[in-house]
């Protein structure tokens, strides 16, 4: 059943004009990410996040936000990308592909190889101060962090630090997300993966390749809200799916 499901999901790559890819968490939990809302992830379990994961939250308290944000900041600067990723950045080879929509804020497709990445809920690369603005590279400040669990400062001028993540309350950064659109609109043929689609308005996005004609496929462990609307559906593990779905692409290049 699922090598049928591998071979109909590279057929309709194949076919595309221009393939997108559109990724959620569930990508990076083979990492050793864990995922929001998968059950026992742990993420949602010990906090409210929609207090300590809102920008009103964290003006509030800093120290409640980067203690919540720790154990997710720590596996992450230790993670490398796994075979899911590694299949997306491979998709690129076909002459095809336009981007990849990402929610994560790993920095896990950049570092598999992927060229065209659309961070939509922003990256652990730079933090900003909340008051001048002034930018920082954010893994000095993230290691400092997990080393000393104090909340970091701005060395200009002692504001507190935000790690460039887009938290609840905050706008979606703008050129990602008119890149994200766009691509989105071009393309006849989205490939999701590891995403509950649950949060929006980033979960909106597959909805404008399916408006414009475009089809959908979904490879995620558990059913989504779109899974009605997609043309395919893999209920299963990314990091063996994409590589089967790259192999079947290559056997009939
Ligand atoms: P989500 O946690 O809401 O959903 C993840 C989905 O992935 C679940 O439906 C789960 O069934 C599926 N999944 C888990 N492991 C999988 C695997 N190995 N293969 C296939 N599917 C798998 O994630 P979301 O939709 O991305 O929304 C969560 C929000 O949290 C996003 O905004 C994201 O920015 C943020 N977040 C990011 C990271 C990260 O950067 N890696 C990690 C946790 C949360
Ligand atoms: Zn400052």
């Amino acid at each position: 059943m699922v090598s049928q499901d591998i071979r109909a999901a590279a057929a309709l790559l194949k076919q595309a004009r221009s393939v997108i890819v559109f990724t959620g968490a569930g990508i990076s939990t083979p990492s050793g990410i864990p995922d929001f809302r998968s059950p026992h992830s742990g993420l949602w379990t010990n906090a409210d996040p929609m207090e300590v994961a809102s920008i009103y939250g964290f003006r509030q308290n800093p120290a409640a936000f980067y203690n919540w944000i720790y154990p997710l900041a720590k596996v992450t600067l230790a993670a490398k990308p796994n075979a899911a990723h590694y299949a997306v950045a491979e998709l690129e080879k076909f002459g095809n592909f336009g981007a990849v929509i990402t929610q994560n804020i790993d920095m896990l497709h950049s570092r598999a190889g992927s060229t065209t990445v659309y961070e939509l809920h922003g990256h652990l690369r730079e933090a900003t101060c909340i008051h001048c603005f002034a930018v920082y590279p954010a893994e000095p400040i993230i290691t400092r962090y997990l080393e000393d669990r104090r909340v970091p400062y701005c060395p200009g001028c002692g504001s507190v630090l935000k790690p460039n993540v887009i938290l609840f309350g905050e706008q979606l950064p703008i050129q990602q997300l008119l890149g994200a659109q766009d691509a989105a609109r071009k393309a006849d043929v989205m490939l999701i993966v590891g995403s509950s689609l649950e949060v929006a308005p980033a979960s909106d996005i597959p909805l404008l390749t399916r408006r414009h004609g475009g089809k959908l496929i979904i490879v995620n462990l558990e059913p989504t809200p779109l899974d009605s609307l997609a043309e395919l559906v893999i209920h299963a593990d990314a990091a063996e799916i994409l590589p089967q779905i790259v192999s079947s692409l290559e056997t009939r290049v």
